[in-house]
């Protein structure tokens, strides 16, 4: 099977548009996915932001679509006929750009509306009519019920970074919004991982669909190089300015766990004289998109970022990601890490652990299967470093509060350094038998890919499975599955 778009049969409109952004080449859930769309059928797809899923489907959408473009300015002759629903703004926002980048040639148009900006300008291009409308749960709920769009002709539905909606706990929103569809459609779900309540939710909207897996769900990238250091919550701040320095790292996001914990996380930093930037839930629309901009042209070196608000984003790749927090949800790990070493680039992920994290990090162990090393810090100032005492045991199964790993001499790792020649010596702790990393020697490229450029997407993809999952059953009625009134859609 070729992996060229021109082999895919899709109108001249919509192949100008794939051809003026550059691409021949189509990524492995592009050659998995658009075919099994254009051929009808439903699709559950394992796929992360980065991996080229939105061409996927929208793609495959338009040129379904195509038979009722219309030139006509009257609303009635543009009904809503792919809905697009996503978590959060900033991804609703990058899908119906390239919606309406890759429908440029054609008559279809595309809208999109989320919270946190006024309803009015939304309004009056819902009743302009729009074929593609895509999404935020909450302000689409908001539209239905304002009667500012119809969904009585929708075709075609995508549930977006369903993972995500769900942990949010937009379920319920979605199955009152899935309530005003047609029952005869095509449904696409796309989600990081697969979880227990993914597959209900498949197995609830989808019919008999298509299992596309692009990268094995809750693997983490093999070029990320991961530590995780045992820091006192008052320590973390010094931890990372330290690490920064030391490894000479251009750009980095920094998660923490609440939208409090980033603004005041930010604002230190930026105090102290790295130039920083935050992300949260609540900013306004215009000043997350600024933030998100002038980290892309390298304004900002760290992004600090909660992970709602960091979900989805198209940044390709960042040198480094600090978890300043422990993520509550393993899986947030995965997906937070999986913002370095993509492209087969090596990244470096580090994370820091405190006393009261051992639960979460038994979490995580237990999603990537596999046991994790808590490594000392040594700091390079005077101040005698923190030791954690919370009333609770350290990380580590030993009787002292000091991580469980054996934290090596400062001779060692400065030894370690000067094998290689051309490296500071620093007394950042590093696995002694670490590889050393050429990426961190030479200078971060600014994140924004050339036009035509090498996706970027993982490394170690998946062959094309496309089959009928075996977790897939028929679909069943959603009040069984969620113990709610409402009917399957
Ligand atoms: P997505 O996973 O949809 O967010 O896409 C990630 C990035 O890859 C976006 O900037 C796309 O424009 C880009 N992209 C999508 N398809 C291709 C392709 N076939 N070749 C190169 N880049 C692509």
């Amino acid at each position: 099977m070729s992996d060229q778009f021109s082999s895919l049969g899709l109108a001249e409109p919509i192949l100008r548009a794939v051809a003026e952004k550059g691409y021949t080449t189509m990524s492995p859930i592009q050659a998995q996915a658009i075919p099994v769309v254009l051929a009808g059928r439903d699709v559950m797809g394992a796929a992360q932001t980065g991996t080229g899923k939105t061409a996927a489907f929208i793609l495959p959408l338009l040129q379904r679509m195509l038979k009722h473009e219309s030139a006509s300015t009257s609303p009635a002759r543009h009904p809503v006929r792919a809905l697009v629903i996503l978590p959060t703004r900033e991804l609703a926002d990058q899908v119906a750009q390239q919606s309406k980048l890759y429908g440029k040639y054609t008559q279809l148009r595309t809208a999109v509306v989320f919270g946190g900006m006024d309803m009015k300008p939304q309004t009056l291009e819902l009743k302009k009519g729009v074929e593609v409308l895509v999404a935020t749960p909450g302000r689409l709920l908001d539209h239905i019920e304002a009667k500012n769009v119809a969904l009585n002709q929708v075709e075609y539905v995508v549930l977006d970074e369903a993972d995500r909606m769900l942990d949010i706990g937009f379920l319920p929103d979605l199955q009152r919004i899935l309530s005003f569809l047609p029952k005869s459609r095509t449904t696409l779900l796309f989600s990081a991982t697969f979880s227990p309540e993914i597959k209900r939710l498949a197995e609830s909207y989808l019919q008999n669909p298509v299992l596309i897996e692009t990268a094995r769900p809750n693997e983490t990238a093999s070029t990320v190089e991961q530590h995780f250091y045992s820091v006192g919550d008052d320590d973390k701040r010094r931890a990372l300015k330290q690490i920064v320095k030391a490894r000479g790292i251009t750009q980095a996001f920094v998660f923490v766990n609440s939208k409090l914990g980033c603004a005041r996380l930010a604002r230190s930093l930026e105090r102290e004289g790295l130039r920083t930037t935050a992300l949260h839930g609540d900013k306004s629309q215009d000043e997350r998109l600024k933030a998100l901009e002038s980290f892309k042209k390298g304004e900002v070196d760290l992004l600090v970022a909660t992970d709602v608000a960091a979900r989805g984003l198209d940044i390709k790749d960042v040198p480094a990601v600090f978890n300043f927090d422990i993520p509550f949800n393993a899986e947030d790990y995965v997906h937070r890490i999986g913002r370095t070493g993509r492209a087969g680039a090596s990244g470096l992920a580090v994370s820091f652990v405190s006393a009261s994290d051992q639960r979460l990090m038994g979490d995580i162990e237990k999603l990537l299967k596999k046991k994790l090393e808590v490594e000392g810090l040594e700091f390079d100032d005077e101040r005698p470093r923190e030791r954690i005492n919370t009333g609770r045991r350290a990380w580590g199964d030993d009787d002292s509060d000091v991580p469980r790993s054996p934290r090596p001499s400062r001779d060692s790792y400065r030894d370690q350094f000067r094998e290689d020649g051309s490296r500071e010596t620093s007394r950042f702790s590093r696995h002694a038998n670490a590889p050393r990393d050429p990426f961190f020697d030479k200078p971060y490229e600014a994140p924004s890919l050339p036009e035509g450029a090498a996706p970027t997407w993982e490394a170690g993809v998946k062959p094309a499975t496309s089959r009928v999952s075996s977790n897939i059953k028929p679909k069943r009625k959603v009040a069984a599955l969620f113990k709610t009134a409402e009917p399957a859609a």
